[in-house]
């Protein structure tokens, strides 16, 4: 079924679709009206044929990554075959485009080889095809931490670490992702290693040259460090305690949980029994316990900053999925919360508030058309949202 027309000005007409909006938490019918790639118009009608949201913004995702069990693979991609690992890229965005997804951050390669140069040619593609896509350039790191060596870009000296920044924000990176502790060690504890000079040079950089920062912070300290020099987006955040979260929340820091990437991981660590089942299972129920704090931190309600973020492309975590969103709804979280996680959240995060992650004339026409309410779907079968989307828009053009 076709929901929408062009009328005698060539714009694009959605006539009596029902759109929902999780600031108001109301859904009112309009005839949206589109035109050079945002909406023109909305004029209210009596009836509802179809639902509109806002397309939706992952804000964790690694295009270079293929969401298999081996990152060795991606690496010897980037490094080997630049061309295929390109087109591999490309495939899995268009793919993430079409499940809705019109904003996403990646957050960086495995491995450091072409990556300047991948970004560079990633970002020329058809901005109709793909979405939206912020990235970092790099991912920092240092002696020790996780991921360090073959994965990241090991930052050794103050100067090092200043010509990378120059590097990552001549190539177009908007964020810088940072990762500053250990792997899981005994005792649960992820241990800190980044010299804190470094992360205070990072922040200057990044509100200098109006960048955002990331942190892959899974400890205890890590979640100190974020709140001392006021990161934009703290990564998993697993040892956070109730007056830290409350403290992110008054520097309206996002929290990227992936709750999806938890699940996924431990899924495979039970389907391939290794040593590490145990640190599959520690991580996925830290993760559980702690998205269960964040629903009710504010007296029932629930963490302002929590975003749609699944790590998509990591250790069997697939791409162009919504199953982060259905979690959520399945670990308690209200639908017209998850729906605000997914849209106007991610939006905030990025700094791009007045450009997407709501339906209002101005506004970017990124958006996802559904043949049914999607609150209703995500409140009676989570697990069957992606069926429902009829159509996504993406710079006012339909993609099919
Ligand atoms: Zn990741």
């Amino acid at each position: 079924m076709q929901y929408y027309y062009h009328d005698q000005n060539n714009r694009l007409v959605i006539p009596n679709a029902g759109v929902l909006n999780p600031l108001t938490r109301t859904v009112r019918a309009y005839d949206v009206e589109i035109f050079q790639g945002k909406i023109s118009a909305l004029r209210p009608t009596p009836k509802e044929d179809c639902y509109l949201t806002p397309g939706f913004i992952n804000t964790h995702v690694h295009f270079t990554m293929q969401g298999g069990l081996k990152l060795s693979e991606a690496k010897n991609l980037l490094q080997n075959s630049p061309q295929q690992a390109l087109e591999l890229a490309i495939s899995h965005a268009k793919k993430t485009l079409a499940a809705g997804i019109t904003t996403v951050v990646d957050k960086g390669p495995p491995g450091v080889l072409n990556t300047i140069n991948f970004y560079n040619e990633f970002s020329k593609y058809d901005p109709n095809k793909v979405p939206t896509t912020l990235y970092s350039n790099y991912t920092l790191s240092y002696k020790g931490a996780a991921f360090a060596d073959e994965y990241t870009k090991m930052i050794a000296s103050a100067s090092e670490l200043e010509e990378t920044l120059q590097t990552m924000y001549a190539n177009g990176s908007k964020i810088i992702k940072i990762i500053p502790e250990t792997e899981l060690e005994a005792e649960n504890q992820y241990i800190w290693v980044l010299p804190e000079e470094f992360l205070e040079q990072i922040s200057n950089f990044a509100s200098k040259h109006k960048m955002l920062t990331a942190m892959h912070g899974k400890g205890s300290k890590a979640i100190d460090m974020a709140i001392k020099y006021k990161i934009n987006h703290v990564e998993h955040a697993l040892q956070a305690s109730d007056a830290q979260l409350k403290e992110l929340q008054s520097n309206k820091t996002s929290i990227d949980i992936t709750l999806e990437g938890f699940a996924r991981r431990l899924q495979a660590a039970k389907l391939f029994p290794t040593k590490s089942l145990a640190y599959h299972e520690y991580e996925w129920e830290q993760a559980r316990n702690l998205f269960h704090r964040l629903c009710s931190l504010n007296q029932g309600k629930a963490y302002h900053y929590l975003n749609f973020a699944s790590d998509a492309g990591s250790h069997n975590t697939p791409h162009a999925s919504l199953e982060e969103l259905t979690i959520m709804k399945q670990l308690g979280l209200e639908a017209w919360e998850v729906l605000r996680a997914a849209t106007i959240n991610g939006a905030t995060s990025l700094n791009l508030q007045h450009e997407i992650g709501v339906i209002d004339v101005h506004f970017n026409a990124d958006l996802i058309l559904w043949n049914k309410n999607p609150l209703e779907v995500l409140d009676h079968d989570p697990t069957t949202l992606a069926q429902h989307i009829a159509n996504v828009i993406k710079n006012g053009n339909p993609l099919w």
